[in-house]
């Protein structure tokens, strides 16, 4: 199983840190054919803007939509998930579109109203004490001022959503790598070890490797 995490600028170690306490070696993901070898995904925090340019420059951010709309599991925190959404401050057209919300870019003000709380979350699926209240560190975070309805809400702050699930991608407005709880990781964990080997899945890569031999041409 292969978990890469988007490298480029932000939090990116300290997932890192957790997938590995969890027995898994994430690999830094900073080019486009690293992407393809991944079977989940995770979207750091960091500054919104800087990781767009960044991924743009570095060609990833096509890949990126291409990889996500094949259903790959992804876990996106604050950043990644502003990245992730339809809207971003009332406009379309500079995210990567994969999760139907939209989002309020620093919504709770300036560095100095980030805050931690403690949050119930709906149990998460498969994670046996995924019900119990975490600690949820937001920083400089977004609000979701919009859920679409394939969308399920599984937290909420001050009865607004902060952790999103749409399929086998999960956005949270806060940050669990820098918490030791690594349940959020867990369940991504989880959520990758069965979507890997789907039908989905296999029809998925031998899709892409049609579309690699048609944009590269025949070798032989
Ligand atoms: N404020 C950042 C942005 O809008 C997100 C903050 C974070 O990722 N912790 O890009």
């Amino acid at each position: 199983m292969k978990i890469g995490v988007l490298a480029l600028q932000g939090a990116f170690r300290e997932h890192r840190d957790v997938l590995a306490r969890l027995g898994v070696q994430a690999l830094e993901i900073r080019q486009p054919e690293e992407l393809d070898v991944c079977d989940g995904l995770v979207l750091p925090g960091g500054e919104t803007t800087a990781q767009r340019k960044l991924a743009q420059t570095y060609g990833l951010w096509e890949p990126l939509k291409r990889i996500g709309r094949r259903g790959i599991p992804i876990l996106a925190t604050c950043a990644g998930l502003i990245l992730l959404g339809k809207r971003i401050d009332g406009k379309t057209g500079s995210s990567l579109d994969l999760l139907d919300v939209d989002v309020q870019r620093n919504a709770y003000g300036r560095q100095v109203f980030s805050f931690e709380t403690s949050l119930r979350i709906h149990p998460l699926p498969g994670i046996p004490d995924g019900r119990e209240p975490v600690r949820a560190i937001f920083i400089r975070a977004p609000r979701v001022v919009r859920v679409g309805e394939g969308v399920s809400v599984l937290g909420s702050h001050q009865g607004e959503p902060v952790a999103v699930l749409q399929g086998s991608i999960l956005g949270l407005a806060f940050h669990p790598e820098l918490t030791d709880d690594p349940r959020f990781h867990r369940y991504f964990l989880e959520a990758v070890r069965r979507h890997k080997g789907t039908p989905a899945r296999e029809k998925a890569v031998a899709e892409t490797a049609t579309f690699l031999r048609a944009a590269v041409g025949d070798e032989r």
